[in-house]
């Protein structure tokens, strides 16, 4: 039986093993679809502490894992598709395998939802962006546009609006989702602007990356093409935990409950990063989690007299 799983190789999970790792427990850890988790999806990370001048995300995440490695983590390349917390020996399936633990980290993070345009992928990173925390920086003085109509949106154009000469706010109704103190925030400041029933059709691009939208009047069907320099979602994410919610407590958007830190509601399941986080979702945060995750295991490893 193992001692420690850990699901997820993004910031949190390979931080947990790190962790984990040092204090002797020699974890699995495994990787699921996206080794390396989002940031492996974009180019430059400029807030992760450390870097003086800009790195890749798929640089980092290369590091994290042969940081993780070399103090003694294994990593495996399956996905979880079944688990069973009922008993105190935690079992989970990867594929066919049955793994036995008795400490779980759950770390999977949460997918940015989007409209799934036409070369969004090609374009993520060079103007299409799903975080306006991470990259709002990078479009300082630019025009941007923020898709949504919900809380998230609002803060992301808040956000942008204190870097950005413009910020368009595109929803596809009149009425918000918003709560109306966000709403009104967001109304009365002065570089943003509403642009609503519309939504956006198309994505264009120039060798540089995204050069504009074509937004589309979801009432009488008319289009127009906008140019922009940045258009940000703000639709909201999907946590990855469908796989472990007949066991573990989630909020009604799928985000892992956690109490006292990073414990769930079964003892011996933790969970770090993004997938418990429905508020900062940042690297460093979830690296943080990471920490706390795998402190909180080994000691409860120790208190069960494993
Ligand atoms: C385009 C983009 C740019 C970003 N830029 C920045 C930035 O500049 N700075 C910053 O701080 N943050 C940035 N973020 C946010 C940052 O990437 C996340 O906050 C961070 O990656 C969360 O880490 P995590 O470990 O919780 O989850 P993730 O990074 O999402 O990793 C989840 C891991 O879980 C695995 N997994 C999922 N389901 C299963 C399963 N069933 N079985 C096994 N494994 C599974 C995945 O394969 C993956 O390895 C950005 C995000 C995106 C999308």
């Amino acid at each position: 039986m193992k001692k420690i799983t850990i699901v997820g190789t993004g910031p949190a999970g390979l931080t947990a093993a790190i962790y984990a790792a040092r204090a002797g427990f020699k974890p699995t850890v495994y990787a699921g679809l996206q080794h390396g988790g989002q940031l492996t999806t974009t180019t430059d990370i400029e807030n992760f502490p450390g870097f003086s001048s800009a790195i890749p995300g798929p640089e980092l995440m290369a590091a994290m894992t042969k940081q993780a490695e070399h103090v003694g983590a294994t990593i495996i390349y399956d996905t979880i598709t079944k688990v069973d917390f009922s008993q105190k020996t935690l079992v989970m399936w990867a594929e066919n395998t049955r793994i036995e633990s008795s400490v779980v980290i759950i770390s999977t993070g949460a997918t940015a939802k989007t409209l799934a345009l036409p070369d969004e992928a090609k374009l993520m990173g060079r103007g299409v962006s799903t975080c306006a925390t991470c990259d709002g920086f990078f479009f300082k003085g630019k025009r941007v546009a923020v898709i949504g109509g919900g809380d998230s949106a609002m803060e992301e154009a808040l956000y942008l609006a204190n870097l950005c000469s413009e910020v368009l706010l595109i929803h596809r109704r009149g009425e918000f989702r918003a709560s109306k103190i966000m709403l009104e925030r967001a109304e009365k400041h002065p570089k943003i602007t509403f642009k609503t029933p519309y939504t956006v059709s198309k994505l264009l691009a120039d060798a540089a990356g995204l050069s504009g939208i074509r937004c589309l009047n979801t009432v009488d069907e008319s289009s127009e093409d906008l140019p922009l320099d940045g258009l940000f979602y703000g639709i909201g994410h999907t946590p990855n935990s469908e796989v472990f919610k007949p066991y573990i407590a989630t909020d009604d958007h799928g985000y892992i409950r956690v109490h006292d830190y990073t414990k769930t509601n079964v003892p011996g399941v933790f969970a770090a990063g993004d997938i418990a986080d429905p508020v900062f979702k940042q690297a460093v945060t979830a690296a943080g989690m990471g920490c706390q995750a795998a402190i909180q295991a080994t000691k409860y490893i120790e208190e069960q007299g494993h």
